[in-house]
């Protein structure tokens, strides 16, 4: 399909809506409770005047990347801003750098040497600090491990850890020899993790022991033992031993791929010289779901990506090396990667963060760790507040939230109810403000997103950041006018986009195919009068389960693993707090008794495989799934009947 740039707005052709989403989108024309942006927020805002800023970008974008790419320590200038060719494009050419001398060595070499770089608290309230000098050290030895057993730039590292210091280490270490991480979430089963390891090429594995939530130690090792078993293009596995509590079995190794986090860096020195990257190479590969059960390696190149993060973490969070920072997600995801680790830690702040589930062991624990810490900024996701506002606002109420200034909001949308709620009881102590913002694994930073120069719309992310060229489109990819619902593209490659697909170029194309030109984002979006976006959801079939983005095909396959199964559907349905939850509709194998355990071993199977975030809350068994004439599978069939909504005729449905 191409995109007609003339076609006249009113003959818009309106991509397949359901009855939901239309309904959502006329909800939007409605008169809004805006919230104002504080004066004193906007005062001390990083971008005085963000019109000037946007104008700026989009009159002269390479001008305006290449001022950007300053706050950036290069060790050889770049040649030239950027080389764009949809869907390829180039950026900072020539130039050579390393993320982990701007996230570390150069607050080394200032006054920020012995600051706290990250607070780290675990769920049973152990806690350690590391200053920029002691990241510097334990970053460099690991390095120096990573590289007496082989490692060397280029060659993939899978990290299968959950949000600790050592997992933030790793992922540093490996970037600072030029090695390329794939972090997969410490909450994965065996399959998707054994996908991802197979797909990267990874010929090391750095896994934890152990993960605590709510309360529970949780193993990986078996997970990652289970994932390797048969790889042997894995040559080491390193393991992070947390160290065993009183009546715990120790974590012993019996393979000689196996070896200790702490052993492999003995005797290794705490100096490493810091791999120079060409601005192309990849800093690291962040799997993510797709329509397909194929796991797809998002490539994000270390330039661009760094100058988009440390200029996002400045310019939409405003973090400064003044601020204590939290970002509530995990190093698993696009989030933990820009604004856990890259982002902040090249402005120099403060990064506090929390292994564990944000209401455990209470209702009041985030609140009472942003007293004690004096956190200034957070960001978290809209199925935490979600949350917290089914705990009360006499939570938060109970505790001195007055730094607390602003809280960002991202990964699905943020409805009208909790953004209000936040703004006024987690932010209203300090009377700053709630602010949401959208992006992708495939962006590593916001690319929409509300400023505090400027009214939050509640229901509405915001307008486009400066530099980033936002449309809505109809079927054929002609502007929609404002009000109407369309697809969100993005008309002009930003330095932070994903470059390729690992491995799979030809996929990476899809995403500018639609539209020849423009990067289709596969949501469903709408652009007010004044130039504010609202992005509803999914156009495709991905879910969103309380932020996390799971193909209905990966659900599927797995479901398909499972002895007992013939065929299976999945779609994603509407959640008070999680925003999505997943059904899945199954028609077994002949012969196979119904019996009672047979929901029950289909959940443990997909738990198994996927991970709990991927487990449906429901299964139902059936004797057929409605398909088209030539035999697909019609999700949208059996979501219009779950939602009592007119699934329309199955017979007449086009293929
Ligand atoms: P992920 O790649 O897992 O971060 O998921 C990205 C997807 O999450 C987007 O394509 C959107 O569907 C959704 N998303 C992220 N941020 C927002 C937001 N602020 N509002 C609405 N949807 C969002």
């Amino acid at each position: 399909m191409t995109h007609d740039p003339t076609a006249a707005p009113g003959g818009a052709v309106e991509p397949n809506f359901t009855d939901a989403q239309r309904a959502a989108i006329s909800a939007l024309s409605h008169d809004e409770a805006v919230i104002p942006a504080p004066v004193w927020l906007a005062r001390q805002a990083y971008l005085a005047n963000d019109n000037v800023e946007r104008a700026h970008a989009a009159q002269d974008p390479e001008g305006f990347w290449r001022e950007k790419a300053k706050l950036v320590e290069w060790m050889r200038p770049f040649d030239k801003v950027c080389e764009i060719h949809p869907p390829d494009h180039r950026w900072f050419l020539g130039g050579k750098l390393n993320a982990t001398v701007n996230c570390i060595d150069r607050h080394v070499a200032s006054e920020r040497r012995l600051k706290a770089a990250l607070i780290w608290v675990g769920e049973d309230g152990e806690e350690h600090t590391f200053t920029y000098n002691r990241l510097y050290r334990e970053t460099n030895r690991f390095a120096n491990a990573l590289k007496k057993l082989g490692v060397e730039k280029g060659d993939r590292v899978v990290i299968y850890m959950p949000l600790t210091p050592e997992g933030i280490i790793t992922m540093l270490a490996c970037a600072r020899i030029g090695a390329i991480h794939s972090v997969v979430f410490a909450g994965m089963g065996a399959q998707a993790l054994r996908s991802r390891i197979v797909d990267s090429g990874a010929k090391v594995v750095v896994c934890s022991d152990y993960t605590f939530r709510r309360g529970k130690k949780l193993p990986l090792k078996p997970t990652v033992d289970e994932a390797v078993r048969a790889l042997y293009t894995v040559e080491h596995v390193i393991v992070h031993r947390r160290g065993s509590r009183p009546g715990d079995a120790p974590v012993t190794f019996e393979s000689e791929r196996e070896h200790d986090f702490y052993d492999v860096q003995d005797g290794r020195s705490i100096h490493c010289v810091p791999e120079p990257m060409d601005a192309e190479d990849p800093l690291f590969i962040l799997y993510t779901s797709g329509t397909t059960g194929k796991p797809k390696g998002v490539v994000h190149a270390t330039g661009g990506y760094l100058v988009g993060t440390s200029y996002l973490a400045r310019a939409f969070f405003q973090i400064s090396d003044r601020d204590i920072y939290w970002s509530t997600s995990d190093i698993g995801w696009i989030v933990g990667h820009s604004f856990i680790v890259y982002g902040p830690l090249s402005v120099g702040a403060t990064v506090f963060c929390r292994e564990g589930v944000p209401d455990y062991p209470t209702p009041a624990v985030t609140w009472e760790l942003c007293e004690r810490f004096g956190v200034d900024l957070m960001f978290t996701a809209p199925t935490a507040v979600r949350m917290w506002m089914s705990h009360g606002a006499e939570v938060p109420a109970g505790y001195d939230l007055h730094k607390l200034r602003l809280i960002a909001c991202a990964g699905e949308p943020l409805n009208p109810e909790a953004h209000h709620w936040a703004q006024e009881h987690l932010v209203g102590q300090s009377g700053g403000m709630v602010v949401d913002n959208w992006w992708q694994t495939e962006i590593a930073g916001p690319v929409l997103g509300t400023l505090p120069t400027f009214e939050a719309r509640p229901g509405k992310v915001g307008k486009p950041l400066p530099g980033a060229d936002v449309a809505v489109v109809d079927a054929h990819g002609a502007p929609v006018e404002a009000g109407k619902g369309g697809l969100l593209v993005i008309r002009r490659p930003l330095p932070y986009m994903l470059r390729t697909v690992w491995g799979d170029h030809e996929r990476y194309r899809h995403y500018w195919r639609q539209f020849e030109g423009f990067y289709a984002a596969g949501d469903i979006a709408v652009r007010d009068a004044d130039g504010y976006f609202a992005v509803l959801g999914r156009a495709d079939d991905v879910m969103n389960v309380a932020g996390h983005r799971i193909g209905t095909a990966d659900v599927e396959g797995s479901l398909l693993r499972h002895p007992a199964v013939a065929e299976s559907a999945v779609i994603g349905l509407p959640d008070p707090v999680k925003g999505e939850r997943i059904k899945a509709f199954v028609v077994v194998r002949a012969g196979v008794p119904r019996g009672p355990g047979l929901v029950g071993s289909l959940k443990d199977h997909v738990r198994q495989d996927l991970g709990p975030i991927a487990t449906p809350s429901e299964v139902e068994i059936r004797d057929s799934l409605p398909k088209t004439r030539s035999g697909k599978i019609v999700r949208r069939y059996l979501k219009a009947v779950e939602l009592g909504e007119d699934p329309g005729d199955l017979s007449t449905l086009a293929d």
